[in-house]
C-alpha cells in the first residue's frame, strides 16, 4: 500500500486535515488541488502555505503513475496509455472517441483473478488491486496528456472491479464529486463478471452509477466453461441479483455478451438469452470477440447478423458494439502487460 493522501475522499481528507491540526477547509482546498485541478505536486498549490505543503509532502507522493507509452490508433478513434505504478507493475488505460464524446476505460486491478478463458487479462492472474488514487489518476493523466474532455468512464479495463469493491467505489465517488472531477454519476459505468454479493450491495449506493454485467452465455454449463466465477455464482443467483438491482434502483442493467464464433452464437444461445433476460429491465450489448490467440474465433459479419436476427422483437434493447482500438491492442480483453523492470 503506497502511502498517499490521494487515496482519501472528500470527507476523509477533511478528517485528515483535522488530525494534522489544520482546518477542515484546508482539506477541502487540497482535495480541489489534487482532483479538480489535477496537480502533480504541492509546488503547484499556489494558495497553500509552505508549512501545510510540508505536511502534505511528508504523507507521500501525489503522482502515483508514470506514463510509459502513449499510442494513438491510425483512425484517431482510440488512444492507449501504459502507466507504470510505483512498484513497477504496469496498467493500461484506453481512451475511446465516439463523435465528440470521449470515454475512458480504466483499470481497477493489475491483472485479474477471475480467469475467464477468452480474456487476455485473465491469463495474467491477479498481481494486486489498485488503490483509489491510482484509479482516479488514470483519468487525470489521460485528460492532461490527450487534452480531451473526458465525459464518460467505464470500469472495463484490467481487473474485476467488484474484487476491489471499496477502492473502486471510492474512486468513482471522487470522479463524481463536484469538487473532484465532476463527472456525472450516470456517465460512470462499472462492469462486473458477476460477483453477486457486491451487485446487491451496489444497488444500495446513494449514487446513480451504472452497472454492467458480463454475461457471455445464458447457459450454466457454457458460462462456467467461459467464466469460472459462474461455478461460484451460477446464473440463477446472478440474474436474481441483477433483478434485485433493477428493482431497488429503478434503473436498467447492461448485459455484455462477447460473441464467440461457434461457442455462444447459435439460435439456441439466443433463445436461452431471451428466456433469461425477458423479465429483467435491461439492455444487451453484443461485442464481437477480439481475437487474442487461436483458442476462440471472432464471428464473421454474417454470423453476427444471424445472431442478431434471433433477437428481433424482444422486450430488452439489443445493441452491437465494435470495440475500438484493435489496431493498437487496446480493445476489450486485449489489455495485458507483464511486470515491468523498475
Ligand atoms: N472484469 C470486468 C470488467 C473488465 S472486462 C468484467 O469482466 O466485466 C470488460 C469486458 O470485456 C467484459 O464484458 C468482457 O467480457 C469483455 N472481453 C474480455 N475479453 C474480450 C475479448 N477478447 N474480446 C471482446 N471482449 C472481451
Ligand atoms: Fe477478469 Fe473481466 Fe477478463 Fe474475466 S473478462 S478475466 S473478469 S477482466
Amino acid at each position: 500500500m503506497i502511502n498517499t493522501i490521494k487515496n482519501l475522499d472528500f470527507e476523509e481528507i477533511q478528517e485528515w486535515a483535522v488530525a494534522k491540526s489544520l482546518k477542515p477547509f484546508v482539506g477541502r482546498q487540497i482535495f480541489e488541488w489534487i482532483f479538480q485541478k489535477g496537480v502533480h505536486s504541492t509546488a503547484e498549490m499556489h494558495n497553500v502555505p509552505k508549512s501545510v505543503k510540508e505536511i502534505i509532502d511528508a504523507e507521500g507522493p501525489l503522482l502515483l503513475l508514470d506514463l510509459e507509452t502513449h499510442e494513438i490508433s491510425d483512425d484517431d478513434s482510440s488512444e492507449k496509455f501504459l502507466f507504470k505504478c510505483k512498484d513497477a507493475y504496469a496498467i493500461e488505460t484506453v481512451l475511446l472517441r465516439s463523435g465528440n464524446h470521449y470515454t475512458l476505460c480504466v483499470s481497477s486491478e493489475i491483472g485479474c483473478a477471475m480467469g475467464c478463458t477468452f480474456c487476455k487479462t485473465g491469463e495474467m492472474g491477479l498481481k494486486r488491486k489498485l488503490q483509489a488514487g491510482e484509479i482516479v489518476e488514470q483519468v487525470l493523466l489521460a485528460r492532461r496528456i490527450s487534452d480531451k474532455k473526458i465525459n464518460n468512464i467505464v470500469f472495463m479495463g484490467m481487473g474485476e472491479p467488484f474484487n476491489n469493491y471499496d477502492e473502486v467505489v471510492k474512486a468513482a465517488t471522487i470522479m463524481n464529486h463536484a469538487k473532484g472531477l465532476n463527472i456525472g454519476a450516470r456517465h460512470i459505468t462499472i462492469s462486473t463478471s458477476g460477483v453477486v454479493p457486491y451487485i446487491r450491495e451496489f444497488a444500495h449506493l446513494p449514487f446513480q452509477f451504472k452497472l454492467a454485467i458480463s454475461l457471455n452465455s445464458a447457459n450454466d454449463t457454457k458460462r462456467s466453461e467461459l467464466m469460472p466465477i459462474n461455478r461460484r455464482y451460477p446464473l440463477e443467483d446472478l440474474l436474481s441479483a441483477a433483478k434485485y438491482y433493477t428493482i431497488v434502483t429503478n434503473k436498467l442493467i447492461f448485459f455484455e455478451y462477447v460473441l464467440l464464433k461457434g461457442v455462444n452464437d447459435t439460435a439456441k444461445d439466443a433463445h436461452e438469452l431471451i428466456e433469461k433476460l425477458s423479465s429483467i429491465p435491461s439492455k444487451l450489448n453484443i461485442i464481437p470477440y477480439n481475437e487474442i490467440d487461436d483458442r476462440f474465433k471472432r464471428p464473421g459479419e454474417k454470423d453476427i447478423q444471424r445472431f442478431l436476427s434471433h433477437l428481433e422483437n424482444v422486450s430488452f434493447a439489443v445493441t452491437l458494439r465494435y470495440s475500438g482500438g484493435r489496431g493498437i491492442r487496446a480493445a476489450c480483453g486485449q489489455l495485458y502487460h507483464e511486470v515491468m523492470d523498475s
